[in-house]
């Protein structure tokens, strides 16, 4: 591990904050990535599964999304060639509602210019959710409005709404993403993964 990786898994900074959410959970970087990457993944931040698990997107959305890739779990998990890098690294806590707080913004301006640093050798960013959307592409556009002009990045970007069940909605409205979208994304994994 890096000494970056080693100081990020070792970060405590929202410790008060995490305390006051109905989890009152601790801090549990979620730390992913390897100098060697030559694909990112670039999400939101754990969510409670994960924050027990340990490894990211270990849950059904991450079924989803490695069915979206074309990736096994073996590839998928595979630190020498993916780097999976959420815009926080710790489970932010529910809300009122039982959603899933917004990553701490003090995480991204902590960390993630040093991460993309040193992850200089990506050539295929996989853009998950709104808020990754935002950091890696500078958009004010809605998800959708993001993932359509998936044309404006290809192929070293891939903008993707979150794959999350609540989401499924989304892709019956949308089977473009399907269509056109995926078959692309999956091709140029491929490329990548195994060039
Ligand atoms: S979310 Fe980020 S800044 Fe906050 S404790 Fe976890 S690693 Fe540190």
């Amino acid at each position: 591990m890096s000494d970056l990786a080693s100081d990020i898994r070792a970060c405590r900074l929202c410790a008060e904050r995490f305390a006051a959410t109905h989890t009152e959970h601790e801090p549990r970087p979620v730390v992913w990535f390897r100098p060697s990457a030559r694909m990112l993944i670039a999400g939101q931040a754990p969510g409670m599964r994960v924050h027990q698990s340990g490894k990211p997107f270990d849950d059904p959305s991450g079924d989803r999304l490695r069915e979206w890739l074309g990736l096994s779990a073996n590839e998928f998990y595979d630190t020498s060639r993916v780097a999976i890098v959420p815009m926080a690294f710790c489970f932010p806590g529910y809300d009122a509602k039982g959603s899933d707080l917004p990553p701490p913004r003090i995480c991204g301006r902590t960390w993630h210019d040093r991460v993309m640093q040193e992850l200089d050798k990506v050539e295929l960013t996989v853009v998950v959710g709104g808020y990754a959307q935002k950091y890696h592409l500078g958009v004010k556009t809605g998800v959708t409005e993001t993932v359509k002009a998936w044309r404006d990045h290809a192929p070293r970007l891939f903008a993707l709404p979150h794959p999350s069940w609540r989401n499924t909605a989304w892709l019956k409205k949308n089977p473009w993403f399907e269509d056109e979208v995926l078959p692309e994304l999956r091709a140029q994994v491929q490329k990548v993964i195994h060039d």
